[in-house]
């Protein structure tokens, strides 16, 4: 089975009766753009760019930066690039950029939070994606967003960018979306989806956040499921307020490459899967088994159970 997925691993991403989920690749380097590539990625998903900012001693500069992302684009030769801006804190601590003592990392100052405190980092970022992406489709999103004012904030960076920045200097098919890893925005997703371009969910956090369960736990970390019932629900919150705006909606969490799952976010309308570069063969190959029918099903025998081991139990079974 590997080795017939490997084989048709540059076909078009689809169920079996045609119903088209893009599968996009999860990068921490975009030196290995080109590797997804070749492995079959329609674009980039995720890109992870808080490992750019900690090979540095100091903040990358503005040309620093465009010549990383460049590289991106150029491997991926007209296939999108999502890259989401810096997402450190929690349990990425960045060296030169030092956070107080928490108690609690995981709820303090991480992701767009942290971003907003230093904006002239953010802007630096946001102008380095637009200038790298000159001529190439670009998606730009935001770690961690809890609500709509985190977005606007952010946003009113960007568009002061889009002006500023001679349209023949910067990339003009350009999206801004959120993150959907933090329980209020799926619970907030109809007041975002008015106003975003896209989400893409995290379910490593959602999963997290929801359970309240540390995603590294030495113990707990088995029951962080993101096929339990409750993350499911919020995804479907997400994906139809969504598609109720016109707007796309991606996973880029674990969930997206687990094989059980992939039919029930499927089933729930989620138009994009952005996985390991290593498990695009295999996700295109389990598309290929199912039809959007079939998908629905599961998503709504999943919705209707009360825990992740009846998920996976009644999926098993299904
Ligand atoms: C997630 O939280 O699911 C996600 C994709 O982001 P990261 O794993 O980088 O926190
Ligand atoms: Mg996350």
């Amino acid at each position: 089975r590997e080795a017939d997925a490997w084989e048709s691993r540059f076909e078009q991403a689809k169920t079996r009766d045609e119903h088209r989920v893009e599968v996009a690749a999860n990068l921490g380097n975009t030196a290995h753009a080109a590797d997804a590539v070749e492995r079959g990625a329609e674009g980039v998903g995720l890109l992870r760019t808080e490992f750019l900012f900690m090979a540095y001693s100091s903040a990358p500069d503005l040309s620093t930066q465009i010549a990383e992302y460049r590289e991106a684009t150029d491997a991926l030769d007209g296939r999108p690039l999502v890259a989401r801006t810096l997402d450190v804190g929690g349990d990425k601590p960045l060296p030169y950029w030092p956070v107080p003592q928490e108690d609690n990392p995981f709820l303090g100052l991480r992701g767009i939070r942290l971003a907003l405190t230093q904006p002239h980092v953010l802007e630096t970022q946001l102008r380095a994606l637009l200038m790298a992406a000159v001529d190439h489709p670009l998606r730009i999103m935001l770690p961690m967003v809890k609500d709509v004012a985190e977005f606007r904030a952010a946003k009113a960076i960007y568009d002061r960018l889009l002006n500023e920045i001679a349209p023949q200097e910067r990339a003009t098919d350009v999206q801004l979306g959120v993150m959907i890893e933090v329980p209020s925005s799926a619970l907030l997703a109809p007041t975002l989806a008015a106003e975003v371009d896209f989400f893409s969910v995290g379910t490593n956090d959602l999963t997290q956040y929801t359970l309240a369960i540390d995603r590294g736990h030495p113990e707990l970390s088995a029951q962080a499921d993101g096929l339990h019932p409750a993350v499911l629900r919020l995804i479907q919150m997400t994906v139809d307020a969504a598609h109720a705006n016109g707007k796309w909606v991606g996973v880029c969490g674990e969930l997206a490459s687990d094989a059980m799952a992939v039919p029930v976010l499927v089933g729930l309308g989620v138009d994009e899967l952005s996985v390991s570069a290593r498990q695009i063969p295999l996700v295109k190959a389990r598309l290929r088994e199912f039809d959007l029918a079939d998908a629905q099903a599961s998503a709504q025998l999943a919705l209707s159970k009360a825990t992740s081991d009846e998920v996976r139990d009644a999926l098993e079974e299904g």
